[in-house]
């Protein structure tokens, strides 16, 4: 083996590209007025694919512990989430028979979003974060909250308690965690032995499909298919015995596992059925994932097309959000305040400040109605309808949108 890159599941060596985004800062690492003539640190954006277990991945450039420890996003923000949430908690209590003597705990629990609709039924929940800022809040909202990493450690603290889960919820923490193996073992470790898992994450037929690069950040280290997921659940001993694919988060999968000792139900035939469409479109296969960096360049063209020709005619340009996935467009299609005057975000913790390397200011979306802009780029355009909705006042001026993704498109 060679000294380069190795696979964090399986520990093969990494040869293959599947996309190279250049240097790119920390895309939560929003600045504040006096920061911005210091110098800032940038870290490369090259995701690898494994030869033997297909898993595409980032390597640890950055340790969890300096980007997770005081996290900027709160789940609470998006009324579309929250809602997701909700339904998410009524259909599992209801599939499951959760009531008051379960347990149920979730992995980077956040703001409590999802767990105070346990609380409220009089479920016993229990949320582990490692953010400590975001913790706090979770506490005072009544949410008991552990200010911790989740892995092996954790898990056997817990147990040792007695605290095992009937449901052990992660959603869109999978990609989130440098240490995969021992994330996974930490929740075969927490689960009681009849026990559920679920599992959202991102599923990378639709980043492939899409042409979602900017969904590509430090702080996701991995990226998934059911085929590549399976596996490695698999070798921690945790069976996906159903499955279901999300249009959250531009098309996610949530996944349902169980020990892979506990034979009392059935596997979903919708297991079996995405198994075979995931090998039909290639992922078992390397071609598929080294096409990609070839579309993620078209797309770039396509959007800097669209925005000279916005700003030819002398047309004005603000950014509307100031996700993650909008810092690596940004810094990645190199769009900065020649493009966009400014973005705005719903979010006090990121209004008054600037965007990593762009340095676009962040206002609060009141800003828009006062300079009135011709054009708004929605950056987070997996909450487009939302947005759209939200901001429909634009049309008073002849304001348009521009969704970036899939290929740069102007909508009214
Ligand atoms: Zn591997």
């Amino acid at each position: 083996m060679g000294a380069g890159p190795k696979c964090r599941f399986c520990r093969s060596d990494l040869e293959h590209t599947f996309v190279d985004l250049g240097m790119s800062p920390l895309c939560e690492s929003y600045l504040k007025a006096d920061e911005l003539n210091r110098m800032e640190p940038f870290y490369p954006l090259h995701v690898y694919v494994c030869e033997d277990c297909l898993l595409v991945q980032l390597e640890e450039y950055v340790s969890p512990e300096s980007i997770f420890t005081e996290y900027a996003y709160f789940s609470s923000y998006s009324d579309s989430w929250l809602q997701h949430a909700k339904e998410y908690v009524e259909m599992v209590t209801q599939r499951f028979g959760l009531n008051t003597q379960s347990r149920v705990v979730e992995v980077a629990s956040n703001d409590g979003y999802l767990l105070q609709y346990f609380v409220a039924k009089g479920i016993p929940a229990l949320g582990i974060e490692p953010a400590e800022n975001i913790a706090k809040v979770a506490i005072e909202k009544g949410i008991p909250t552990l200010a911790k990493f989740f892995g092996e450690r954790t898990a056997s603290e817990l147990a040792r308690e007695g605290k095992y889960a009937d449901l052990l919820v992660g959603n869109n923490v999978l990609a989130q965690v440098p240490g995969l193996n021992d994330f996974v073992k930490g929740m075969k470790t927490l689960l009681k032995p009849q026990g559920i898992i679920t599992m959202e994450f991102p599923h990378l037929v639709r980043l492939i499909e899409e042409n979602q690069f900017d969904t590509i950040y430090h702080e996701h280290f991995s990226y998934f298919s059911l085929i590549s997921v399976e596996r490695i659940f698999a070798e921690h001993g945790l069976t996906v015995f159903d499955v279901e694919e999300l249009k959250t988060h531009g098309g996610s999968l949530r996944i349902f596992l169980r020990h892979t000792e506990d034979t009392s139900g059935p596997i979903d035939q919708r297991v079996q059925h995405l198994r075979a469409k995931e090998e039909a479109y290639g992922l078992k296969k390397l071609e598929i994932y080294f096409s990609f960096s070839e579309k993620v360049k078209e797309t770039k063209q396509r959007l800097l097309n669209s925005l000279i020709e916005i700003k030819q005619k002398g047309k004005s340009i603000a950014g509307y959000g100031a996700p993650g996935k909008g810092n690596t467009l940004l810094n990645y299609c190199g769009i900065g305040t020649d493009f966009l005057d400014y973005t705005v975000d719903l979010n006090p913790y990121k209004q008054g400040k600037f965007l990593p390397g762009t340095h676009i200011p962040i206002f609060h979306p009141d800003r828009i109605q006062e300079t009135r802009p011709d054009y708004l780029l929605i950056l987070p355009w997996n909450f487009k309808e939302e947005i759209m909705n939200q901001m429909s006042y634009i049309a008073e001026w002849g304001g348009r949108f521009i969704v970036p993704i899939p290929v740069a498109k102007v909508c009214t």
